[in-house]
């Protein structure tokens, strides 16, 4: 047992995409300061971040139906879907300035050009796409957006998804090519290896066990070396938690008032991957569908081309289901553990609320693997059986709060927590997830280091040209950023001649 206090400026708890990109930033930002990461699995991107465990979707809203709803008129709301898209482009330049500055490479590893694409059936559905789709394109974001209702076109941009398909009711489908696959788990492990080029000290194999305040205002952490068994003692002057699911119990040790009444509840997820690479080689695209009612947002079904370890594979689903558990890696008791008297009540509202998102998720819990084949026959209809796979997902643990809407609210999104003097800051939540964690770590920065932001703001506009711009109400701009990281990240062209090779 060591009793050495070693002390630090910024400590990241947990080596996951956020943590990553945060320490990224701040090294652009102020390369000075001394930056520690604690994270408690021997390597970095093994939870939410690995590419098993999430479905790789660059989110730009091009495709995932959620992002715009129906108004009672018939009309469409795109502002989410605006909001969505301009946080992937703010990601999009942040990597390219790291692959044009020589701090990371090949970023063909981590981000792929693949075609996003919606699918719908039934004469209602079909009027919401097409009303959709015109909304979407006179913006100028969604420019190079095709839809279709006809059969044959549909053929030749999903073959695999019509072979074998009865068409009795209308069809459509919208498709953009500028869509993305996003190899999370190889971005992570990228931008880890880059940190440490920088001098970051990166402590795997470390549990954070504790965070309390000290006497002159720093934040004391207690960890657990799991190789030597030892407790060490770290402080530091700033703690991110980006530990993911495991962020909620860390954030409720700090005390800070803003802690209270929040709770978390689990989803668990599972995909369906494909095994047979000839089957894998007839689709080319992710398709999004329509959520069943009932569902919550992120179980929104989608049968995705992905590119892992230099592969071309097929994934489907994910399906969601239960688990008390926060991390994959997590335990049982973390869901119990969670409820404390501060957010008893609100945990409790919530359990009474969302009867109906409990009873969906004990119904796919219970789902066996040849109806989940039928749920995947909706999507390709002469799957066999053989030919697929079930993998274990990520765990997400959703934020339960209290809103306008009422005590213990289900949030959906993503939720930046921080402490009134900025000194600590915690990311809960889990959409639209990593395809937006620049954006979402540059408001850790905005709300933890107001002071510094007027210094830092031309290094943050050269390194991301529409920080604080809408790039739809600036066509020109969005323009001159697409093609710009088009070209930085390789996504002009089609997939190199390695994949599948
Ligand atoms: C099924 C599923 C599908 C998804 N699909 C997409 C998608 O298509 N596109 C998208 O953009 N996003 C998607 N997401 C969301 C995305 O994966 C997450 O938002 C993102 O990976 C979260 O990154 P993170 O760094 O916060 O957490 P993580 O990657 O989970 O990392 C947290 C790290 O903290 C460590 N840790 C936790 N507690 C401690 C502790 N006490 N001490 C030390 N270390 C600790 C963990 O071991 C872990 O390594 C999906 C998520 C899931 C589960």
């Amino acid at each position: 047992m060591s009793n050495m206090t070693k002390k630090t400026d910024i400590i990241l708890i947990g080596a996951g995409v956020m943590s990553a990109t945060l320490g990224s930033l701040l090294k652009e930002l102020a390369p000075e300061w001394e930056i520690k990461v604690f994270e408690k699995l021997e390597k970095a991107g093994e939870e939410s971040s690995n590419e098993w465990n999430n479905a790789g979707t660059g989110h730009a809203a091009l495709c995932e139906l959620n992002y715009t709803t129906e108004k009672e008129d018939g009309s469409i709301d795109i502002n989410k879907a605006v909001k969505v898209n301009e946080q992937f482009q703010v990601s999009r330049q942040f990597w390219s300035y790291l692959v044009n500055s020589n701090l990371i490479s090949n970023p063909q590893d981590f981000i792929m050009p693949i075609p996003h694409m919606s699918f719908v059936e039934g004469e209602k559905n079909v009027q919401f796409l097409k009303n959709r789709f015109k909304a979407l394109t006179k913006n100028p974001l969604f420019k190079g957006m095709e839809y279709t209702e006809d059969p044959e076109k549909l053929k030749e941009w999903v073959p695999l998804i019509m072979e074998g398909r009865s068409v009795n009711e209308p069809i459509a489908a919208t498709k953009i090519d500028s869509g993305t696959d996003v190899n999370f788990g190889a971005l992570t492990r990228m931008l880890f290896e880059h940190l440490e080029r920088q001098n970051v000290e990166v402590n795997y194999r470390h549990q954070v066990e504790d965070i309390q305040r000290t006497s002159d205002g720093l934040w004391e952490l207690k960890i657990w070396n799991m190789a030597t068994g030892n407790i060490e003692r770290h402080t530091a002057k700033f703690v991110f938690i980006g530990g993911g699911g495991g962020s909620l119990p860390l954030l409720q040790k700090t005390g800070i008032p803003e802690s209270r009444h929040i709770g978390g509840f689990p989803v668990s997820g599972l995909f369906m991957v494909c095994k047979n690479p000839e089957v894998a080689e007839q689709h080319h695209a992710k398709v999004y569908g329509k959520a069943k009612v009932g569902a919550p947002p992120m179980s929104v079904p989608h049968l995705d081309t992905r590119f892992i370890d230099n592969k071309k594979t097929l994934l489907f689903g994910p399906f969601a289901g239960f688990s008390p558990k926060f991390l994959k890696t997590g335990s049982n008791l973390d869901l119990i553990g969670s409820v404390k008297p501060n957010n008893v009540i609100t945990m409790l509202a919530a359990g009474v609320k969302e009867m109906a998102l409990t009873k969906y998720l004990i119904q796919q819990v219970m789902l066996s693997n040849e109806q989940r084949m039928e749920e995947l026959r909706e999507f390709i209809p002469n799957a066999k059986s053989e030919d697929w796979d079930v993998v274990t997902a990520g765990q997400r643990v959703q934020v339960i709060k209290d809103t306008e809407a009422g005590k213990g609210t289900l949030q959906f999104g993503t939720e930046v927590v921080t402490a009134s003097d900025g000194s600590v800051a915690a990311l809960l939540g889990a959409s639209p997830g990593a395809s937006t964690a620049v954006h979402v770590m540059l408001e850790v920065l905005e709300r933890c280091f107001p002071e510094n932001m007027f210094k830092w703001q031309s290094k943050i506009q050269e390194m991301i040209p529409s920080y604080g711009v809408s790039l739809s109400d600036n066509p020109a701009l969005f323009e001159k950023v697409h093609t710009s990281t088009e070209q930085a990240l390789g996504l002009g062209g089609k997939e190199p001649a390695y994949i599948n090779a």
